[in-house]
């Protein structure tokens, strides 16, 4: 769901200081809500008996995966049902009223007046074609009926106190003018402009870099704890959940199979679900290998079973037999697990990074030396890659790390050829690499990409198995025809995806088997150097291990080398021998991974290690 709650039918009396009611604010509490989506064979559960309490000033936090149940149980309990979706039964109470049962005016009333929703596209509750301050001043004027006067001077208060830079110059601003960071504290503003009781924030950081989602983070939980509000969090995210919520409730098949204080869940977690989402995180603190969850998740409430029984490494006779009940470890703490008493506390599976430290080894493969990449000409030039210099050697895995900005992808599609620099040379193997078009078929197949998005890699007109094969008939001289079938199965063997799958159009994957495809087709070429640019960025955390994982694999296996692109130190760390900081398109620093994590020389490094949240339990 990316909109918020419709507004009011008009506009409400009332004049309301910032900052007013603190601490009197009310609780929102959330009953035994059970919610299905329509389908062919009627109906399909997707949300099951659950109960969540929503406590003043404080943040629960709402974990799970894609799928798990989580948005649809916040937004259903607000009578916001999605398309399609039909509550079942339960009840939701804010400040001790029952909300799902008004009618539609008073609901709208509600949703106007003390309910505000904050989604991950901050630009969806902003109109494009209006300036900042006077969308801010009508939800004002309008919704709370402020005289213009009054409703300026609030408008002021609510960016100073979500701390927008420069806040009387971007008043005036439209919203293509502002940053992603700038566009989501404007929305946050909006959000507590009607002076609600409850806000809830869906993934609003995700998007938004690590130094600017941790200042987000931080103003967000400041403002939510001084004025008594009620806030709901969602986020597949563990790591960010353990940074800002105090109670955490984890979903998973439309259920909830695990909750109590954030700080106690995740320190000793007792729902394997919890603790494989815990492993599945990469660590910046830690030399770890994040762990993958097998499978996917049902994507329905299963209630004849456990529904994470087919992933659950703890998983025995009973828990294909029974379907747990949430139950009470102490008051504050609930678990749903038929194993819970015997397992206990559960404690990491997470395998550290064992590799001695050495020095680089290995002919140099790709030396890129005083580059400079730009954007757009004459005043709008845009200087994207300022004087980079970088080595990789064969076989090895050399990480580039970076804010949106950076230059980090700039980087890779210049080496690609994509990008045609504006100076400095790119050597392969010892020779300049030439434009893309100039370049010999060797140094096509031999250098790959995989992009962050399959979504736009893959053409969706074509299968999976074409896909593939179009890589196959073009860098694969050793393969004839007839054997390339074998050789596409082979290849999404290797990504562990079913070869029947070769049939199927992107379409009908789901976002990391798409990725698993855009993989598989890279390596497939058999190339000498991948360049895998943001490949785990926007998937869900447990994708995201075993998509690092795999790739892993498929270097080790081929003896490839790995330029690997991302924003993410910590999945940098678990993955890469040598690593680059970039900021504005200038190489801050570079070290040896151990080395540049555990004592970092740059400045710039020490911020963004700081910025990354992580859990007490993920190691
Ligand atoms: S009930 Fe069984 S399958 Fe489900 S989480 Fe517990 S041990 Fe795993």
């Amino acid at each position: 769901m990316s909109r918020p709650p419709p507004g009011s039918d008009g506009p409400r009396a009332g004049r309301v200081a910032l900052g007013a009611g603190r601490g009197s604010r009310g609780e929102f509490e959330i009953r035994d809500l059970a919610v299905a989506y329509a389908s062919d064979s009627g109906h399909t559960p997707v949300v099951g008996g659950v109960s969540v309490r929503v406590r003043p000033g404080l943040i629960t936090g709402l974990a799970g995966e894609s799928g798990s149940g989580k948005t649809t149980a916040a937004l259903s309990a607000i009578a916001y049902l999605p398309a399609g979706a039909r509550r079942l039964g339960g009840e939701a109470l804010l400040d001790g009223q029952s909300i799902l049962d008004l009618d539609r005016v008073a609901l709208r009333r509600l949703w106007a007046s003390k309910i505000s929703y904050v989604a991950q596209d901050a630009g969806a509750a902003l109109n494009p074609a209006r300036r900042i301050g006077s969308q801010l001043e009508e939800i004002l004027t309008v919704n709370r009926g402020l005289p213009r006067a009054a409703a300026r001077l609030r408008t002021a208060e609510l960016l100073e106190a979500v701390r927008l830079p420069d806040a009387a110059r971007a008043r005036r601003r439209y919203p293509h003018e502002l940053s992603g960071g700038q566009l989501q504290r404007i929305a946050i503003a909006m959000a507590l402009a009607p002076d609600p009781r409850l806000i809830i924030f869906d993934e609003p950081t995700t998007g938004l870099d690590v130094t600017t989602a941790a200042e987000v983070i931080a103003m967000l939980g400041g403002l939510i704890r001084e004025r008594g509000l009620a806030a709901i969090y969602i986020s597949h995210d563990l790591a960010l959940l353990a940074a800002i919520s105090d109670e955490l409730v984890v979903f998973y098949a439309g259920e909830v199979v695990e909750s109590g204080p954030t700080r106690e869940l995740l320190r000793t977690p007792r729902h394997p679900y919890t603790r494989a989402l815990l492993d599945a995180l990469p660590s910046t603190r830690r030399a770890l290998r994040p762990r993958g969850i097998p499978g996917l998740p049902p994507g329905r409430v299963v209630s004849d079973r456990c529904g994470f029984a087919s992933r659950c490494s703890h998983a025995d006779a009973r828990c294909s037999r029974e379907h747990p009940a949430l139950v009470p470890l102490h008051p504050t703490r609930l678990v749903r697990c038929v194993r819970a008493g015997e397992l206990g506390v559960l404690l990491s599976e997470a395998a550290p990074i064992l590799e001695p430290v050495r020095a680089r080894q290995g002919a140099p493969i790709l030396e890129v030396d005083r580059l400079v990449c730009e954007y757009g000409q004459g005043a709008g030039r845009i200087v994207a890659v300022d004087d980079v210099s970088l080595v990789v050697r064969e076989r090895e895995v050399v990480g580039l790390v970076g804010e949106s900005g950076s230059g980090k992808s700039t980087i890779g599609r210049a080496i690609t050829g994509l990008l045609i620099p504006r100076s400095g040379t790119i050597r392969w193997r010892g020779q300049e690499l030439p434009a893309r078009g100039r370049r010999t078929p060797a140094q096509y197949r031999e250098i790959q990409i995989i992009f962050q998005n399959p979504d736009s890699s893959l053409n969706p007109r074509h299968t999976v198995g074409h896909l593939i094969g179009r890589a196959v008939a073009l860098f694969r001289d050793d393969v004839s025809g007839s054997a390339g079938a074998d050789v596409i199965a082979e290849a999404l063997r290797e990504v562990q995806l079913d070869p029947t799958l070769m049939s199927r159009y992107p379409h009908q994957l789901s976002g990391g088997q798409k990725q698993r495809v855009a993989m598989a087709r890279a390596f497939v070429a058999r190339p000498r150097l991948v360049i895998c640019d943001e490949i785990i960025s926007g998937q869900d955390v447990s994708v995201q291990a075993t998509i690092l994982e795999l790739v892993r694999t498929l270097q080790r296996e081929h003896e490839t080398t790995l330029l690997f692109i991302s924003h993410d130190l910590a999945a940098v760390r678990s993955i890469a021998q040598y690593v680059y900081v970039l900021q504005g398109g200038r190489v801050q620093e570079h070290a040896p991974t151990e080395q540049l994590f555990e004592a970092p020389g740059a400045e710039y490094t020490r911020r963004l290690l700081a910025a990354v949240p992580e859990p007490e339990g993920s190691a």
